[in-house]
């Protein structure tokens, strides 16, 4: 009764249990799945969550299966370098920026969270189905699994939502709240065992929405034949979408027409994405920011409480910065209901404007800039363009109002 209800062991989830185990919180995660598998692709983690990983001291592990990305690149869709950035310690800072397989960093938190507050302390085949209150506690209702057919029911000190996009618990506070909403935007994703490209750590973007974007970044380090695990994205306008699942296998042939002519130094693109492992399709999705995401003792955290269009790579950053917050005002405040009000006091504004931000300006824009001032025609010289300072400015932007600015986290 006294412990921290966690619904869902994704990446929010876990951080939490792994914070709350530090703070000796005691808390108990129930996931929906049987058996968590290294499900998903690549995922990107900006120094303001590598610097809270590694205060759980996870560094070390973190290390020993990422990459430690240097720089991020910038080309337009003839394979002409616009701009280029060093990231992470290449760049200053006092943590790396670490692209990861989403499966290598969910396995790496829930083998530290099971090692160190227990096995008995995750359960899995439970999906939330709801919760109640009243001013003891919470009560969690959960079924064995996704239309399982039992009921199980967790009491507790205070439930946390870390369920993810389509969260239950979200839809319970707001029912009339809709699908996702879409971006306009469609992504194929996928992962191909390939040689590394340009510093062997580095962060590509291409080209534009319009016709066409790439991000490529490594995953993986160099196995025995010398090739890396490269995970990109192809993101493209398309008027129509269907519901993200997270698994939904996409075809090759709904996309690649778009870079048949993306045959550059660095990668030849169309053999680079025809080499790849299987290919994967989901639309490009988010929610409008909610107006509050605690109710007495229950809260929202991470994609359940803000899911944003992942084009800032602060997806994963922003729930473990939640988990971080919410740690720290349970530690400081005896009594639950406004350790959660002060947690949404902290994180809720703040990652609105991630969201907001992400719809409009996120690093990409970068791209947007250039494909517009060139009408999309190769340049001459970038300098006639579009200055170093504007496009320093465009990074720098983006990096204040996500909280990774070098001053932020030093401070
Ligand atoms: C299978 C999967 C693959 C993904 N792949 C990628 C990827 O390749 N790249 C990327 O950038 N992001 C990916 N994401 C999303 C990414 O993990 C999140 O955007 C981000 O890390 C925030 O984490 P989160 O913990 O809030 O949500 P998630 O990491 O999505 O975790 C939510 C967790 O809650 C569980 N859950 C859902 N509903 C219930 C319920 N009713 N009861 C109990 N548990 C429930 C889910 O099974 C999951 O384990 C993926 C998410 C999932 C679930």
């Amino acid at each position: 009764m006294d412990e921290v209800i966690i619904v869902g062991a994704g990446i929010g989830g876990l951080t939490l249990g792994l914070a709350l185990e530090q703070a000796n919180i005691p808390c108990r995660i129930f996931e929906s799945v049987a058996e968590i598998r290294a499900i998903g692709v690549g995922i990107n983690l900006l120094p303001h969550a590598t610097k809270e990983l590694a205060a759980l001291g996870l560094e070390n592990a973190l290390a020993k299966l990422a990459i430690q990305t240097t720089d991020a690149t910038f080309f337009n869709r003839f394979g002409q370098l616009i701009y280029q950035e060093p990231l992470g310690r290449a760049a200053g800072y006092d943590h790396p920026q670490f692209s990861i397989h989403r499966g290598d960093l969910q396995m790496v938190l829930l083998e530290a969270f099971r090692s160190r507050a227990g096995h008995d302390r995750i359960v899995t085949n439970r999906h939330c189905l709801g919760l109640e209150q009243d001013d003891k506690g919470v009560a969690v209702t959960f079924s064995d699994g996704p239309g399982g057919a039992n009921r199980f029911t967790a009491r507790g000190r205070v439930a946390i939502a870390c369920d993810g996009i389509n969260s239950a618990i979200r839809k319970q506070f707001f029912p009339d709240e809709g699908e996702p909403r879409y971006s306009g935007v469609n992504m194929w994703r996928g992962v191909t065992r390939w040689k590394p490209m340009l510093s062997g750590a580095s962060m590509v973007r291409a080209g534009w929405l319009s016709h066409g974007k790439m991000v490529i970044y490594p995953i993986r380090t160099v196995d025995r034949d010398g090739l890396q695990l490269i995970n990109w994205v192809a993101e493209i306008e398309t008027p129509n979408y269907r519901k993200r699942d997270w698994n939904r296998a996409g075809s090759l042939d709904d996309f690649i027409g778009r870079f048949s002519d993306w045959h550059f130094d660095w990668c030849d693109v169309p053999a680079f994405i025809r080499a790849a492992d299987s290919v994967l399709e989901f639309p490009m999705v988010d929610q409008d920011p909610l107006p509050r995401w605690s109710f007495g003792r229950i809260t929202l955290l991470g994609d359940a409480a803000h899911p944003m269009v992942p084009r800032g790579s602060n997806g994963a950053g922003q729930a473990i910065l939640d988990a971080r917050v919410l740690t720290a005002a349970l530690s400081e405040h005896a009594d639950p209901v406004a350790a959660l009000a002060a947690y949404e006091k902290q994180r809720l504004e703040a990652t609105t404007r991630v969201v907001l931000t992400n719809r409009t300006n996120p690093p990409d824009a970068i791209l947007r800039e250039v494909f517009e001032r060139t009408r999309d025609k190769p340049f001459k010289a970038i300098e006639e363009v579009i200055s170093r300072d504007e496009l320093v400015a465009l990074s720098e932007g983006y990096k204040r109002i996500a909280g990774y600015s070098k001053d932020a986290l030093r401070r």
